[in-house]
């Protein structure tokens, strides 16, 4: 049996014909392909109402929003058409294997009419040949591969050809060497194709992983709806997942999930952003800023650095002997060797309320970030955030602790104290970045990971002593800097980097002063004498070896200044990340694991 068949019918190129004779107003229309009208409940043509608000919205306004009620922001279907010409720069979409359908591997038969039937039906009713477009475009002029599933054909179903067209777009992104962009919309796997419909999820998974073997970015992107064999295949496999706002994603569905448990779910279920807290997911965007996000994605994949450094060098920026690197002919911001403050006061400085967080340094020194969240298990942990960045000219992976601003903000961030999640959270980035050689930056500002019961149960030693795995063997240089509390293993699980630096006022510490007194000597009140005990400061670490050099403050500190502190961070980043540059990423390795190697060198 053969399941497909490559010829149209000549009825059915009449109807296309047709269709785009009738079809040449619209705005949303893509050369090359036909234009269909999905709306539902149009009131001659002027009005269309809101499904969710029930509003009465002009279809001129309507249409021009992108098929977005302006008033509750409820996001209608697109055709695949419609999809094609919002996402794609204008004439460039073309079209590949548009001819190919089904012919009913199953023979089956339904209750009124058999499934060969239906696909006529629907093919004439929706002027395409199945739930699927592929084809080669461009966004901003970055060339990718798309397939763009239609919900408006049997429920987007996936069947044989749904499936096979996706694994072509796979092999084509492969074949030209372009990433590849997958639209899901979706009810699932098509019953009338039976077992041939399941097997495509194994079909499609097989031929993304050549996809990854290749380095290509996949970047999915689930519409409404997106559910079954599609979100549990390529839906969620993508390298980057993004969703539309309300989109139901998911597996069973809500309706079956209630029906076997017999309970009433809560109202966002199995939505965008239920996979986007429970960390699913990387975003959730709106759709009239989907095209500007794919091509701030597509542009950091173009600024990939090639394949190993030429000379094998010698770390000679930031070496333990000195603390400030020395260029010629520029004036060197300093740090202060006689510091008036004493290590008790630098931790108070170290956890000024107005320091600088994370989020602030990445609006401070990143003119372009993207945040990717989620641990694709269980949560997005706030804790830790962290996405794209572009740094001196490059793309960067920048990840770090966030402690928030004000009293919401701390709850939100668990005060800046991550839970696994976070971690792991940490961990996908960074696999990510070494996937396509991005450098790694990680900024360090935690009192401790987050001390629980449920952190115990999800497995926090274990989430911090993989970041450690995985932070000594990633295969892309690495630059760490603490910049206001580094406590304990939940702070050296963003710290094993080629690179660690300290803030001039930040501090790193096995423990808080206050935990090590009431240890100690039972008296957390002695915190000032286990905080100069202990050796915490920048200047006390690089003396003892443990850090490779020291970011110098605006005077008085950080908190006076952000500004001044970012340009001073973003110097020192660019300085490390250029040095490192220039190493082989064999010696990279090497220098890493020498380096850690000897902390706290034993000598009998
Ligand atoms: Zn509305």
């Amino acid at each position: 049996m053969d399941p497909f068949s490559w010829t149209a019918p000549e009825e059915f190129e009449e109807m296309i014909e047709n269709s785009q004779a009738t079809s040449a107003a619209g705005s949303f229309d893509a050369p090359g392909v036909v234009r269909q009208s999905h709306s539902t409940g149009l009131l001659k043509n002027i009005f269309v109402k809101c499904k969710r608000c029930r509003t009465l919205l002009y279809v001129r306004a309507w249409e021009k929003n992108l098929k977005v009620c302006e008033v509750c922001g409820y996001h209608f279907r697109l055709s695949a058409s419609e999809r094609i010409a919002s996402l794609l720069d204008p004439g460039g979409f073309v079209e590949r294997e548009a001819e190919m359908q089904s012919s009913d591997p199953l023979d089956f038969a339904g209750q009124s009419h058999t499934y060969a039937e239906k696909l006529i039906e629907e093919q004439k009713r929706t002027a395409m040949y199945e739930a699927v477009v592929i084809g080669i475009g461009q966004i901003a002029r970055y060339p990718l591969v798309l397939a763009v599933m239609d919900f408006h054909f049997i429920g987007g179903s996936m069947g044989l050809v749904v499936g096979e067209k996706i694994t072509r777009a796979v092999e084509l992104a492969c074949e030209k060497h372009l990433p590849l962009l997958i639209v899901s919309a979706s009810g699932g796997a098509r019953m009338q194709e039976g077992i041939f419909s399941l097997m495509q999820m194994a079909k499609v998974s097989v031929a993304l992983t050549s996809l990854s073997e290749a380095r290509l970015p996949f970047i999915s992107l689930l519409t409404d709806p997106t559910m079954g064999g599609v979100a549990a295949s390529f839906g969620m496999q993508g390298d980057i997942i993004l969703a539309e706002p309300g989109a139901l994603v998911g597996f069973a569905g809500p309706r079956v999930i209630e029906q076997f448990i017999h309970q009433k779910l809560p109202e966002d279920a199995d939505t965008s952003e239920f996979m986007l807290s429970h960390g699913m997911i990387d975003a959730v965007i709106p759709r009239s800023e989907l095209r500007s996000t794919l091509c701030q994605l597509l542009h950091y994949y173009s600024q990939r650095p090639s394949q190993n450094a030429q000379s094998p060098g010698q770390s000679v920026f930031f070496s333990k002997a000195q603390q400030m690197p020395e260029r010629r002919g520029e004036p060197q911001p300093s740090v202060n060797q006689s510091s008036p403050l004493n290590s008790w006061e630098k931790v108070q400085i170290a956890r000024h309320k107005d320091r600088p967080y994370t989020a602030d340094y990445i609006r401070l020194i990143c003119g372009n970030f993207l945040e990717l969240r989620g641990d694709r298990r269980y949560a997005d942990d706030q804790a830790i955030i962290g996405g794209f960045a572009t740094l001196a000219g490059r793309t960067v992976m920048l990840v770090g602790h966030q402690k928030g601003r004000d009293q919401k903000q701390r709850q939100t961030c668990s005060f800046g104290m991550p839970h696994p999640e976070g971690y792991r959270k940490a961990q996908r980035l960074m696999r990510h970045a070494e996937k396509f050689g991005f450098p790694v930056i990680c900024l360090i500002d935690t009192p401790g990971a987050f001390p629980g019961l449920e952190a115990e149960q999800r497995g926090q030693a274990q989430a911090i002593a993989e970041s450690l795995t995985i932070m000594s063997t990633l295969r892309v240089p690495t630059v760490a800097v603490v910049i206001g509390e580094g406590g304990s293993g939940g702070a050296l699980a963003l710290g094993l980097a080629d690179r660690v630096l300290m803030l001039e006022h930040s501090i790193y510490t096995v423990a808080s002063p206050e935990a090590a007194a009431s240890i100690l000597w039972r008296d957390n009140k002695l915190a000032s004498q286990a905080a100069d005990a202990m050796r915490i400061t920048a200047h006390d670490l690089l003396k003892l070896g443990m850090i490779d050099g020291i970011i110098p403050e605006p005077e008085g500190g950080a908190h006076l200044d952000h500004v001044a502190g970012g340009h001073l961070l973003a110097e020192y980043l660019a300085l490390a990340l250029a040095e490192l540059e220039v190493i082989s990423l064999q010696t990279v390795l090497e220098q890493r694991h020498t380096k850690f190697r000897n902390l706290g060198l034993f000598q009998l």
